[in-house]
């Protein structure tokens, strides 16, 4: 008989435990331990921490990795899970997807017992570990090529009450941005899944494609702050400071919002993300390299809104994306 997925340590023992949670073999390879901390400190919020959803995204287990260091010290309360890594193969090869089976974690949520690695991970996460918390923070960052701002995000969810309390919760993490983002690859996400079953989840996100101590240090602010929201530990919210600013905004972004290359080539950006736009406004250039008697083009911005991401350093084909703008939450 196949082996269920567990925790090799009893969640309800008091106090810090460490362990494995254990994602049992398959045809394709055999278990995997992936480490995981606890600290149960009694009632309250029940809150569970996953880093390395996607492999070439390091902020998330590097700030995982902090918390474990300072919350034995700081939690007064509640139970933190805190998983640092979700997919060491992908990790370990610094890809977004698993290597073995092609497949990004966060599209084959809840997973399945019987597939391949990525999907018995996505099973074991589903059935062991969501089940024991009430919130759920998914640290990602926005990867390479990418500049894009610290940021708490989500998607907009059919039940208002549980949105409101979501964006409630990016917004508390005080970073630059909070964004509610609208796009149509949603099937498989961890967020739908644990959406699905009334738990609040947020996302971070931080693009800039090198893991830097600056950044490192706001995204570490902005989890504090999230849990100083959430009663787990004591302390003052404040902003962290990015480019001399200490405030931050909530925006929404829509499938129409991705601004594409209309050729293949080089985009050169002419603005930085959070900067405001009006319509017209250049945003980026795009420099064809097949040939140099066909002229640049530019891509401008297609009404007045803040820039969210842009691309940078690197050859894009024709209509891959190259910049997002959003514009204030109405929802
Ligand atoms: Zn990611």
């Amino acid at each position: 008989m196949r082996e269920a997925p567990h925790l090799t340590f009893d969640l309800d023992a008091p106090g810090v435990s460490r362990g494995h949670l254990l994602v049992p073999g398959g045809a394709d390879r055999g278990e995997l331990s992936l480490p995981v901390f606890s600290l149960n400190k009694g009632e309250g919020p029940r809150l569970l921490v996953t880093g390395g959803n996607h492999g070439n995204e390091l902020e998330g287990p590097l700030v995982a990795r902090r918390l474990i260091e300072w919350l034995p010290e700081e939690q007064t309360c509640g139970r933190i899970i805190v998983v640092p890594v979700l997919n060491p193969l992908a990790v370990e090869a610094w890809s977004r997807n698993t290597p073995l089976d092609g497949l990004n974690l966060n599209r084959v949520f809840p997973g399945r017992a019987d597939g391949s690695v990525t999907e018995r991970i996505a099973d074991a996460v589903s059935r062991v570990l969501l089940p024991t918390a009430d919130t759920v923070f998914d640290l990602h960052s926005f990867g390479p090529t990418w500049h894009f701002p610290p940021a708490a995000t989500t998607h907009p969810i059919a039940d208002p009450d549980l949105m409101a309390r979501t964006v409630r919760m990016a917004e508390a993490f005080n970073l630059p941005l909070t964004l509610v983002w609208e796009y149509n690859d949603t099937a498989g996400m961890f967020d739908i899944l644990a959406q699905n079953q009334g738990k609040v989840f947020v996302c971070t996100e931080f693009g800039g494609g090198t893991v830097g101590a600056d950044n490192l240090a706001i995204y570490e602010a902005g989890v504090r702050n999230a849990l100083i929201a959430l009663g787990l530990v004591e302390g003052k919210a404040d902003y962290p400071t990015f480019r001399q600013q200490k405030s931050g905004q909530t925006l929404e972004t829509h499938p129409c919002d991705d601004l594409r290359s209309p050729a293949r080539g080089i985009f050169e950006p002419r603005c930085s993300v959070l900067d405001e736009v009006k319509q017209g406004d250049l945003i980026g250039i795009l420099h064809p390299m097949d040939s140099i008697s066909t002229e640049s083009m530019d891509i401008r911005a297609p009404g007045t809104s803040f820039v969210l991401a842009i691309r940078s350093g690197v050859h894009v084909e024709i209509n891959e994306g190259v910049a997002l703008v959003a514009g204030p939450l109405k929802i």
